[in-house]
């Protein structure tokens, strides 16, 4: 979250995602494209879900892909942005994705946002200043000097021009206004049949002011191959890694069944505990925990209540999994080692790192999962107990400023 100089007023953004990506040469239209790990569209929706000011979020999606829109950022935001967000039918332009998508926000929304959905790396700074902007302006929109040389070509390919660029600007998103300017100018232009490229170009038409804020070099807009390996290394650099780690050792006992990593082993004793006694879970949720720096399983957990007695702890690493989606984070990768006398975990390893990746959303190959013995020494040796250890990496899904 980003402190503010003065209170704004409640602000919305539409983010038009109806583009087919021709220029890509892929099936899909580019915002559902991956950008380190997450789709574009994921990406640009989060840039504005971190901001307390913008109340609402709506995505206008094709119609042919308004389903699969809807699942990609249910599964992707988490849970609690969910009330913020809307996703509507977009239209067969930009233009028209944006009118029906203005029909969508609360009465009491004053500041509107329009940002390309294939902008996904514009940072809550320039958000902002956009913000601030409109509030204070009536209208402005992201912008950076141009910093080349302009030339003017003829189909030939030869200069017949070099243009002064002192003046000019190149127009990025978001473009913001007071909702009650934007809705003029959209109104104006389709009793005009005035159809602009972005925003202020309708504002300008309709003979409405329009100022510009600083953008960002960053802030570009991803339409040919190339851009999106630009962004690609943009966003591996905001990316933030947690690193965690758990231990846990439980006692066999006889009349137990043996669950490990959610398999059940046959085997004359099993572990003991107020739970299923997963070692293996255990310490996986403990390590998934340090890393979220949110304590242990006991504080979560507690083994005095009574709702946890008997319970498969695979339903606990899925609320550990919840918790780290809500603080923005996901598994990269799990290393575990299990510390077992006998029975012989071999054949059963593959098994448990499925129902691990299958809780934590993860490939089962992220998950690895070793059994060793300790030549009989100590209490696992002794085939007293079994103990396991977890080393967890957590990556950021978006981190901004
Ligand atoms: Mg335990």
């Amino acid at each position: 979250m980003h402190g503010n100089t003065f209170p704004l007023p409640p602000a919305g953004v539409i983010i038009p995602a109806g583009g087919t990506g021709s220029r890509f040469g892929h099936a899909q239209p580019k915002q559902f494209l991956e950008l380190e790990g997450l789709p574009i569209l994921v990406w640009t929706c989060q840039a504005f879900f971190a901001l307390a000011a913008i109340r609402v979020v709506v995505v206008a999606a094709p119609a042919d892909f308004l389903q699969h829109t809807t699942d990609l950022l249910h599964a992707h935001l988490p849970a609690q942005h969910a009330e913020r967000l809307r996703i509507t039918v977009g239209g067969a332009t930009r233009q028209d994705s944006v009118r029906f998508s203005l029909l969508q926000l609360d009465p009491e929304i004053e500041l509107v946002l329009v940002h390309d959905a294939a902008r996904p790396l514009v940072d809550s700074a320039t958000i902002l200043r956009c913000l601030e902007g409109a509030a204070c302006h009536g209208a402005v929109i992201a912008a950076v000097p141009v910093k080349d040389t302009l030339k003017r070509v003829d189909a030939g390919g030869a200069i017949t021009a070099t243009i002064d660029r002192t003046h000019l600007w190149r127009a990025q998103t978001p473009q913001a206004a007071r909702r009650h300017l934007l809705e003029r100018a959209f109104a104006e232009a389709e009793r005009a049949s005035f159809v602009g490229t972005d925003e202020a170009s309708l504002l300008e038409a309709a003979g409405l002011p329009v100022r510009v804020v600083t953008g960002s070099e960053c802030n570009g807009k991803i339409t040919h191959p190339e851009d999106l390996r630009i962004a690609a290394t943009l966003a591996a650099k905001e990316k933030t890694m947690k690193i965690g780690h758990g231990f846990d050792a439980h006692r066999l006992v006889v009349g137990r069944p043996l669950i490990l990593g959610g398999v059940t082993i046959d085997h004359d004793l099993g572990l003991d505990g107020h739970s299923d006694a997963d070692v293996v879970v255990h310490a996986l949720v403990d390590a998934l925990l340090g890393a979220l720096g949110a304590g242990d399983i006991g504080r979560h957990f507690p083994d005095t209540d009574p709702q946890y007695k008997g319970i498969d702890s695979l339903l606990l690493l899925n609320q550990v999994c919840d918790l780290a989606k809500q603080q923005g984070f996901r598994l990269g990768n799990a290393d575990m080692t299990i510390v077992c006398q006998r029975p012989k975990l071999a054949p059963h390893l593959a098994a448990m790192a499925n129902n691990l990746a299958r809780c934590c959303k993860v490939e089962p190959a992220a998950i690895n999962i070793k059994a060793t013995t300790t030549e009989k020494m100590g209490y696992t040796g002794r085939g007293e107990g079994i103990a396991a250890h977890a080393v967890v990496l957590l990556r950021s899904n978006h981190e901004r400023e």
